[in-house]
């Protein structure tokens, strides 16, 4: 990956100094062994610090939601999964293409850095670090779907054969047996929302999980709140995830947010699609369940 990064300080120095871009978005080496993070450079001097490698992980995206409000141009690093993000953003009116210049990456898989912690630790039963990191084993598209200057050969998608086989075997046990299992793992939840902080499709600028006066969802952790909090969210990411697995990584307590998301993936295809979320961007074009046809399908009202 020496080579992806060496090209990309390239393109970031070229174009802050002809003032194409403000700032340029990518990854920078943490100040811990397996610590890669997202960085900004402002200045030609700052590209230095760029770097590409196996554990580039974040969605880049994200990142822009803190610049939404501003009129600087950036440039950006997009793998497959950030350029899905960053189409979100675009479908949702959070930002204008013209205001970016996409750096597209194809994506070999990256690893876990909490994992290759763990492992270094001696805490932990050591587990396998060669692998990919969970969100990359069922990566669809590690491809950019949209850019202006693309890095590097296309990666071949996975295969995905059993992409949605933990959903079909929750949704074949029993109504009982389903409310124990997300009983039990939504218990655990401690309402921290690191994974909507770190869901590119989470944007509102007022959540109302936040709202105070009404408060429409209640703060503690008592499993009915959890129940809302979760349910409340994934009913917003119907149609709107774009499977990057932000949310499960970063969740400290270890919940499979990944399997409701795919249930909402699974449900949005089989009733509006064949459909993927921030898989292409047409200008105008809206998530299926922000647009309305007669002909939806209306059977269950
Ligand atoms: S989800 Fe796909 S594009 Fe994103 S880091 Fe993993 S393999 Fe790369
Ligand atoms: S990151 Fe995990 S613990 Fe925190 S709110 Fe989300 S699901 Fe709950
Ligand atoms: S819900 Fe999770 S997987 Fe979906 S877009 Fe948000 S962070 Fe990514």
């Amino acid at each position: 990956m020496t080579d992806i990064t060496l090209k990309i300080r390239e393109i970031a120095a070229r174009l802050l100094e002809n003032g194409q871009v403000q700032m340029f978005l990518g990854w920078e080496k943490g100040p811990e062994e397996h610590q890669t993070r997202p960085f900004i450079a402002r200045r030609v001097e700052d590209v230095e610090k760029l770097v590409f490698n196996e554990y580039s992980i974040h969605n880049l995206a994200n990142t822009l939601l803190k610049y939404r409000d501003g009129n600087e141009k950036i440039g950006i690093v997009a793998k497959g999964c950030d350029s899905r993000g960053i189409i979100r953003l675009l479908q949702d009116g959070q930002f204008q293409r013209e205001r970016l210049y996409i750096v597209g990456v194809p994506c070999p898989g990256m690893k876990d850095p909490l994992q290759a912690v763990k492992n270094k630790s001696g805490f932990f039963p050591v587990a396998a670090d060669s692998g990919l990191a969970a969100k990359c084993v069922n990566c669809i598209e590690p491809n950019p779907v949209i850019y202006d200057e693309l890095i590097g050969e296309k990666e071949t998608p996975r295969v995905q054969e059993g992409r949605f086989q933990q959903v079909q075997d929750i949704e074949n046990m029993s109504v009982d047996e389903r409310y124990r299992f997300f009983e039990d793992i939504f218990s655990r939840c401690i309402r921290c929302y690191a994974c909507r902080q770190a869901c590119v499709a989470c944007n509102c600028r007022t959540c109302i999980f936040d709202e105070m006066k009404p408060q429409w969802v209640g703060r503690e952790t008592s499993i009915s709140d959890n129940f809302m909090y979760h349910l409340v969210r994934a009913s917003h990411m119907a149609g709107r995830c774009v499977e990057c697995g932000e949310c499960e990584r970063v969740c400290p307590v270890n919940i499979p947010l990944m399997l409701i998301n795919q249930k909402l993936i699974k449900d949005v295809n089989t009733f509006f699609g064949p459909y993927e979320a921030g898989m292409a961007y047409t200008e105008g074009a809206k998530p299926p369940l922000s647009s309305y046809q007669e002909n939806d399908p209306d059977n269950f009202l």
